[in-house]
């Protein structure tokens, strides 16, 4: 007998029959003798619906009301989910985040997970319940509802395994499994069997959506052992999905595991600024403190003393950062310009191979430049390369990488040699 948690994301719980389909999956584990502790997201489209109510009577409604709209979602896919297990015979019951206590911080809309009471969960297992527990959603210290950040349901479920040490936490969606790269995007990508918790990490934070970043993270500091899957299998499906894993074995590691892309960054450039100590922290510091996430950096050669300096951020928060940079930043530094583009997508290639083998990028810059498309930043570590290019050209790019570094075949022995 084990612990299992398992997530159903909102394809998944897209419907009253998907529903009833989890339930039977759910009822499936059940009868082989696991303790189930399931975490529903909420029904397809809904959380968008909710978000969109809200801004249809404000353009900035309160973070924390966006919550309290926010977080119904889930609350109605716990219950619904309950009921459908009930009736296959299953004794079961549902949580809200809240009901758990699933305790966060009080940073409403992207809020992190501080701590997990399992009392209730234990005690509801064991008196053989299934227990349903919302994800996405938790509360703060002082009792407001908090919602964990886009696509935060990954994240419930992975703390939720963490706390209970479960023996596995299975996070069902829509594909069966982590490919190459988004299968939408790229129909010859490949369904990867393992894939390192590092390359993971990787992934998720450079724009692969299929586990929010912080579920990844969560895996990775209590070491809980995670899989993706699909729940649109037949219910007794025995396929595995792709196994989140901590070894790293080199000889069936391919040089590169996969290609991210994400589309939600803008790029900002202040213009014929001096180049003095103190500069980059003359323009960053008013962005940090108005709470603006920086991803890149690029600072250009000075010539005759002046330099350009170049950041992306977060799409959401370009305006933003533009208005201090041109009020605040442009005239106590005495800048030339200030000029933005919010039409830029990052692609990433990522792989632990990369520390061994020299040339990746080149081959990289190399199989851009050959389709004509122009790299407007570029950074490195370890285990990715990631270039800046023209928000058009990024579906492009990302085939011609998954072409050039053939990505659709298995790693092959050769394939390995340096
Ligand atoms: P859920 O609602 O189940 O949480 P998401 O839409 O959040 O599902 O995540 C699953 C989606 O992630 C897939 O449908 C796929 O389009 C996308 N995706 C992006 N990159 C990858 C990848 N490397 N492997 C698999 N799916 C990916
Ligand atoms: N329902 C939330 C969202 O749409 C959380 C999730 O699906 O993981 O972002
Ligand atoms: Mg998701």
């Amino acid at each position: 007998m084990a612990l299992i948690v398992q997530k159903y994301g909102g394809t998944s719980m897209g419907s009253i029959e998907r529903i009833r389909e989890v339930a039977r999956r759910v009822a499936r584990f059940a009868q082989e003798g696991h303790q189930l502790v399931v975490v529903p997201s909420a029904m397809a489209g809904e959380t968008n619906r909710l978000l969109g109510l809200a801004r249809s009577l404000s353009a900035d409604p309160s973070p924390r009301e966006l919550d309290v709209i926010a977080s119904t979602g889930e609350q109605v896919s716990i219950g619904l989910l309950t009921v459908a297990l009930h009736q296959l015979g299953l004794k079961a019951r549902s949580y809200t985040g809240f009901q758990v206590r699933i305790l966060t911080d009080d940073a409403h809309t992207k809020a992190r997970i501080l701590s997990i009471d399992d009392a209730n969960i234990r005690g509801d297992l064991n008196d053989g319940n299934v227990v349903v527990v919302a994800g996405f959603q938790g509360i703060d210290e002082r009792g407001n509802i908090t919602t964990l950040g886009r696509g935060g349901s990954d994240t419930t479920g992975v703390a939720l395994a963490a706390a209970l040490k479960a023996d596995e936490c299975q996070i069902y969606t829509d594909v069966d499994g982590v490919y190459t790269t988004d299968p939408r995007i790229v129909p010859e990508a490949r369904r990867l069997d393992k894939v390192t918790f590092e390359e993971m990490l990787e992934l998720a934070s450079l724009g692969s959506k299929v586990l929010q970043i912080r579920s990844v993270e969560f895996a990775g500091k209590y070491q809980v052992k995670l899989r993706v899957l699909s729940s649109f299998t037949d219910v007794g499906s025995t396929d595995m999905g792709t196994l989140i894993t901590f070894e790293e074995e080199d000889m069936e590691q391919a040089i590169i595991s996969g290609i991210a892309f994400n589309r939600d960054e803008a790029k900002i450039s202040v213009l014929g600024v001096p180049d003095r100590p103190g500069i980059a922290y003359a323009i960053l510091s008013p962005i940090a403190e108005a709470n603006i996430d920086v991803d890149m950096i690029i600072q250009n050669a000075s010539t005759e003393g002046m330099t350009d300096f170049s950041f992306t951020v977060h799409r959401n928060e370009y305006r933003r950062a533009m208005d201090i940079l041109e009020s605040k930043v442009k005239p106590a530094i005495k800048a030339k310009g200030v000029v933005g583009d919010d039409r830029i997508a990052k692609v990433s290639l990522v792989g632990i191979g990369m520390r061994t083998h020299a040339g990746i990028a080149s081959k990289m810059f190399g199989a851009l430049a050959g389709e004509g498309i122009n790299i407007q930043m570029i950074s490195t570590s370890e285990i990715k390369t990631s270039v800046v290019v023209d928000e058009k050209y990024m579906e492009l790019a990302v085939r011609v990488l998954h072409r050039t570094f053939e990505l659709d075949k298995a790693p092959t022995q050769e394939k390995m040699k340096p």
